[in-house]
This record gives structure tokens, sequence and C-alpha cells, in this order.
């Protein structure tokens, strides 16, 4: 809990770097890339982007990484927000003067009365440090949160209400499920809060790090990590204030020569298979292709090396249109040509004068034959990629093309799937969990 007679701010002779902040906060070692480009992938005429990030990794052992692993990004809050959020505060320090908070508390090795003791979840730093890469100011605060903010509302209403959000679980639920509100946008709907910078400092969770498919195969000549990021921005149908997702639209706005603070993390059970020579079929619509442009050009650099055969390996991709966000076209037309890839198949869900067509349409209607024989026949993968609903319906699909072309019954199917994720058969990267 925070009691404002038992927190203070004590201005620090010196701040902390940004690295070795972000360990401090997180517990893990953090590394520096720098961003080499940037590039929105989408036709200019969509509503949305899709940025190629690519990044320098100066050849550090700890970002190596294999097709299918993961790069997890700490991002910063943006700074417009940050500097709107610090206009609230009621006791600032001065905004860029490190500080570490203390708390008056029994210090349990030492007989005697209370005593401050410093705070060691944040590191000394400036409050707009803080909250630019160390808190969370975008989630909607938590009913704890809004129990100590209705404390500080000075208005009996604002008050009232806060402690009723903070108390019916079901009323919070509507609440922050109606607009998603940022602190920023609940200190506008309570005005009469006033809120202290040790509570911020104090209270407010951590800002998490994101996770991004490794979208590039290690290269020996050039280490460099490449991302494929859908930039985040909700809601999209025009209601309630715009909120943008922290980490893509920070992606999304870096400039060559920029610093993103990063580390590996090791994906084993969504790596190309071990034998070269296994069929795959790979799923992935939209940014879900990310790791898969990883297979393919992994398998473009044993080609070029002049490797031995490999085994068939159809993509299954999915758009809106081909004018629009039909991201990697020509990357995945090359890839073909060259023997990477042995088909692509795109399915667009707003192609004009084309019926709306998913990537699971396209398994049913062209390629239940295919999935049944590198499933069922060849010993082979599949590899799904994505947002957890198409994850599911792409699985039901499958279900049934084994019912229709194994015959086997719906419980068969399900048990062999199951078994195939058992032996590292069927393998899903899911967004978002
Ligand atoms: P955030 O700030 O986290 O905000 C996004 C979320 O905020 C929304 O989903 C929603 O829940 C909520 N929200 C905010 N405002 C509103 C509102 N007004 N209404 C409703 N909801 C709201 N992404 C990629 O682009 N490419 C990848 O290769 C990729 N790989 C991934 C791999 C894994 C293993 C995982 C777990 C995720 C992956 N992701 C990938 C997703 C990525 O990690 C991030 O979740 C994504 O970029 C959004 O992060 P953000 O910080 O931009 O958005």
């Amino acid at each position: 809990g925070w009691k404002r007679q038992k927190h203070r701010l004590v201005v620090q002779p010196e701040g902390t770097d940004l690295l070795t902040g972000l360990a401090h906060v997180h517990k893990r070692k953090v590394f520096p890339c720098t961003v080499i480009s940037v590039e929105n992938l989408q036709s200019e005429a969509s509503s949305r982007a899709t940025m190629l990030v690519r990044l320098d990794t100066a050849g550090q052992p700890e970002l190596q990484y294999l097709p299918g692993d993961h790069l997890g990004v700490f991002p910063a809050n943006r700074p417009e927000l940050v500097q709107e959020l610090l206009e609230c505060v009621e006791d600032p320090p001065p905004a860029d003067e490190p500080v570490l908070v203390e708390v008056l508390e029994k210090d349990s090795r030492f007989p005697g009365p209370k005593s401050w003791v410093p705070q060691s979840r944040l590191p000394p730093c400036s409050l707009r440090q803080a909250l630019s890469s160390f808190l969370d100011i975008t989630a909607p605060p938590s009913p704890q949160f809004l129990q100590l903010l209705a404390t500080l509302a000075r208005d009996p209403a604002d008050r009232e209400r806060l402690q009723q959000l903070s108390q019916d679980a079901r009323l919070y639920e509507d609440w922050k499920w109606f607009r998603c509100p940022t602190l920023l946008e609940v200190l506008q709907e309570f005005p009469s809060i006033g809120l202290p910078a040790s509570l911020l400092l104090s209270q407010l969770p951590l800002l998490q790090p994101r996770y991004y498919s490794v979208s590039s195969a290690p290269d020996p000549s050039s280490a460099h990590i490449d991302l494929t990021v859908a930039v985040v921005f909700l809601p999209t149908d025009g209601q309630g204030p715009v909120h943008y997702g922290v980490c893509s639209t920070w992606l999304a706005r870096l400039q060559p020569g920029d610093t993103v603070p990063a580390f590996i993390r090791g994906a084993p059970s969504f790596r190309p298979p071990p034998t070269p020579e296994a069929p795959c079929i790979l799923v992935g619509p939209g940014t879900g292709v990310a790791p898969f442009r990883s297979f393919w050009q992994q398998r473009l650099q044993h080609l070029q090396a002049g490797g031995g055969p490999l085994g068939s390996m159809v993509l299954v991709f999915g758009c809106r249109s081909s004018m629009l966000d039909h991201i990697y076209q020509r990357e995945m037309e090359e890839a073909r040509e060259q023997g990477a890839l042995s088909h692509v198949l795109t399915a667009f869900s707003r192609e004009p004068g084309t019926p709306k067509t998913y990537v699971q349409d396209v398994l049913r209607t062209q390629l239940a034959e295919e999935v049944h024989r590198v499933l069922c026949e060849c010993g082979g993968h599949m590899y799904v990629c994505g947002d957890v609903t198409m994850a599911t319906e792409v699985l039901q699909t499958v279900q049934h093309i084994l019912v229709q072309q194994g015959g086997m019954t719906m419980g068969q199917a399900g048990d062999f799937i199951s078994e195939l994720r058992d032996k590292n058969r069927y393998h899903e990267d899911i967004f978002g969990l």
C-alpha cells in the first residue's frame, strides 16, 4: 500500500542509464540493438501499417538466435503522454532530476523506531525516465490503484465513484472494457484527484517487454535481426480516445541509429524440422508470417550453399487485399522461384470482386489432400502463427480434414492432433498470450 506520510522522494547524486536501469527493474540482462532501418510494408493507401524493423546486434553473442525464436523488446511510452502525465503531478520533483522513493518502516535488522528505507524496485532515476521507460502508464489502473486514487480525490462525488469502481468487480470490468482508460484519462474523468509523485513511482505496474518473432535467418556475414511489426492502435471504430500500442508505435517511429533494449527468448518448439527433408505447411496470415520469413531465408541460404534436398514447404498467407497489405509478396515469389518455398497460397478477406477468404478456407478448399499427406503419410510438420482466433479455426479445419481425408472420427482426429503436438509436429506460435 501507499501512504502519504510513509513515502518520500530523495534526490540522488546520479541517475541510471537505460540499459542498467532495465536490468535492475526486470532482474535480467538486456542488450542494446541499433536501428538500421524502419520501413512500412503496406501500401500508403492502407489505413494500417506493418513495419519491417531491421536491427543491428553488433555480433553480441547473447543476441544470437535461430528461426522461430522471439526478440523481447523494452519500449518507451510516448513522450507526449509522459509530458501530459507529468503535468498532473501535484508535487513534482524537477522532472529530470534523479530521485529514489524512501518508505518509513521498521527495519527488522535494527531495534528501535521506524526509519526511512530506500525502495529498490526502481533505480535512482528521474520521474520522466521512470514514466517513459520503467512504468506502465497506459494499462487501465487496477482496482487497488483506484482505491488509492479515491483517498486522494477532493470532490466527494469523485471519491464515491472511485470507491465503487474499486470495490464492485462487475462495475469495474464494465468500466475497464468500455474504453480501456489510461491513467491520464482517469485523471481527466476525476479531476479532483491530487496525484503525488511517490504514488506513481511506488504503485504503477512495471512496463513489460513485448515479444516479436524473429523475421530473418541468422546470417554469419551480417549481424542483424528483422522484425515484422503490426502498428496497433485502438479503437478503430472512431469511438472514444485513440490508444496507440506502446511498443509497436514506438518501434514504428524509431530512426536509424536509435537504441532498442532487447533480449532473445528461445522458442525450441517452433523451430524448422530437424530434418530438412520433412515436408511442412506454414500458416501465417498478416504478421503471422513473421517467423516464416526466417524459415524461407534459412532455406535460401541452404540452397545457395549447395545443401542437400529439401522437403516441400507450402506457405498459406492471408491479408485483406492484394493492393493494400500483401506484405513480402515479392520476397515470397522469389523464395518460391528459387525452391525455398514450394507453393504460396494467399487468402484475401477484402479483395474487390472476390468472396471473403481466410487461411482456413484455403486449407479446406485447396490443401486438404496436402494436409493429410504431410501429417498422416510423410511424418511432416504444420506450423501456425498469429492470433488465437485464427489458430483455433485452423486447428478445427485440420481436424475436419483428417476426418474427411483420413476416415477418422472427430474424436480420433482430435487425439491425432494432440499426439502430433506431443511429438512436436503440430506447432503453434500465438500472439497476444
Ligand atoms: P499495447 O500497448 O500492449 O496495447 C495493445 C492492447 O491494449 C490491445 O490488444 C488491447 O488489449 C489493449 N487496448 C488498448 N487500448 C484499447 C482500446 N481503446 N480498446 C480496446 N483495447 C485496448 N506482434 C507483431 O506485430 N509481430 C510479431 O512478430 C509478434 N510476435 C509475437 C510473438 C509472441 C510470442 C507474442 C506473445 C506476441 C507477439 N506479437 C507480435 C504481439 C506483440 O508482442 C505485441 O503484443 C503487439 O505489438 C502490441 O503491443 P503494443 O505494445 O504495441 O500494444
